[in-house]
């Protein structure tokens, strides 16, 4: 879960860290319970190797005229035994309670993640809008999708609850669209395209960085079973190879997937959230990368570039966002988000997000690679959005309204609609 060697030499390293992500852990405390482990384990090795020096010493004086000793052994042999035990009973606890603690330590942090809140999130780059669509309507999201008819909200209120939504005609179809190019456009950069489960065991969730118990939990579970919803597909990708040692060869994997999210989004109230922004289950194209720890850097550069290719094609302006270390989560080292201009709010939302988690999901997964000199080391995981489909449909509802109120399908989506040029 932790090179805790590295960090029992590291303290002050990350003691840093914590303070930058704002977080208070114990670290003291978790470094002293892995000496405690330390010293059991030690402890419990020299009582094994005497308690076979005693059999073997038994062993050589059965039918010998030292026979008599043997009581002397076997009653050593039993006191050793005894104190093997109970050491082993302790060390669970210990090995318990270190495993709970250092499951709250972050990862690391990259040197150019700024420190600080949502702020302090540093503006890399942001791109002019290259569409043709030049009107001066700016309607929110939740306006268009009434006057066409494109989605409802009350019927998914009635059945499934706030925060649920159907799509109807062109925006169902958009829907479906928007998957098929997302996911054409990934696999035409070598990613091997999965279609993953919905429904995952809860260690996996948990060694993924998402916290499964709990009030602030974001994650559904099912009840009389041992699964949970997925948050997003890139828990089952990075679940695919757990407990496995891949040939340093076979790296990079690149992965994508299309999968449902569903998100319990717990205090997640107000305007700014209403309609598609901000829903419990939606529709996500997922890219997933494991890679050698030298290529994490690069290949974070590599998914914000599809990304990047992909919402310039479409034609409306985003920018791109260093986030700041208070927003990363804990498994990520960096992570870069994509916010898209989206008129109805007259603000940026966020539409995608691209995070190098270097060894922290590896760790818990148990995802290994064999290097050329037969040496074992945990590889590194990356996940980022190709299309989050909701947040996709407002962006192009608010961007590409036409001054008679129909809508622009930008061209890249024409084929996967049949052709239209426009909803109406
Ligand atoms: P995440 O997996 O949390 O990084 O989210 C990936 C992308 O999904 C975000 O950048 C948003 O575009 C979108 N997203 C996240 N949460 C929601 C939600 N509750 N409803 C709709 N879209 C969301």
């Amino acid at each position: 879960i932790l090179d805790f060697k590295y960090f029992c030499d590291h303290l002050e390293l990350y003691r840093e860290n914590i303070r930058n992500r704002g977080l208070q852990i114990d670290l003291d405390g978790i470094k002293s319970l892995y000496n405690k482990q330390c010293e059991l384990i030690s402890r419990i090795q020299q009582l094994r190797k005497e308690r076979n020096q005693v059999a073997e010493r038994l062993k050589n004086i059965a039918n010998t005229s030292l026979a008599e000793e043997s009581n002397l052994y076997k009653e050593r042999g039993k006191i050793l035994k005894a104190q093997v035990a109970e050491l082993e009973k302790q060390l669970e606890t210990i090995e318990e309670a270190l495993f709970l603690e250092a499951s709250k330590v972050p990862n690391l942090t990259h040197p150019k993640v700024p420190i600080g809140n949502e702020e302090q999130a540093r503006v890399l780059q942001v791109v002019p809008p290259t569409h043709s669509a030049q009107s001066e309507q700016k309607y929110n999201h939740l306006l268009i999708t009434e006057s066409l008819d494109l989605a409802d909200f009350e019927s998914a209120a009635k059945v499934s609850g706030q925060k649920f939504y159907y799509l109807k005609n062109a925006a169902a179809l958009l829907e479906v669209a928007l998957i098929n190019w997302s996911l054409n456009h990934v696999v035409s950069k070598g990613f091997t395209p999965l279609s993953t489960p919905d429904l995952v065991r809860t260690e996996v969730v948990q060694a993924c960085g998402f916290q499964p118990r709990g009030e602030a939990s974001q994650i559904y579970r099912v009840e009389e079973s041992d699964l949970c919803l997925v948050g997003t597909a890139e828990i089952p990708l990075a679940g695919y190879y757990m407990n496995r040692i891949l040939d340093e060869q076979s790296l990079p994997i690149r992965m994508v997937a299309f999968g449902h999210c569903f998100r319990k989004e717990v205090g997640s109230a107000g305007q700014a959230s209403k309609g598609l922004y901000r829903v419990h289950q939606f529709s996500k194209v997922e890219m997933f990368v494991l890679c050698n720890p030298c290529q994490s850097d690069v290949i974070l550069e590599e998914l914000l570039n599809i990304q990047m290719e992909m919402f310039s094609s479409l034609g409306f302006s985003y920018r791109v966002l260093d986030m700041p270390s208070q927003d990363l989560g804990n498994p990520a080292y960096r992570k870069l988000d994509v916010e898209a201009w989206m008129p109805g709010r007259s603000s940026f939302g966020e539409i995608s997000s691209a995070s190098n988690c270097t060894d922290y999901q590896s760790r818990r997964l148990n995802i290994r690679y064999r290097d050329k000199q037969g040496d074992i080391h945990y590889v590194h995981t990356l996940n980022a959005t190709a299309c989050a489909i909701p947040r996709m449909i407002i962006t192009i509802l608010e961007n590409f309204q036409l001054p008679n109120g129909k809508i622009l399908i930008p061209e890249p989506l024409q084929s996967y609609m049949g052709n239209r040029k426009t909803i109406e």
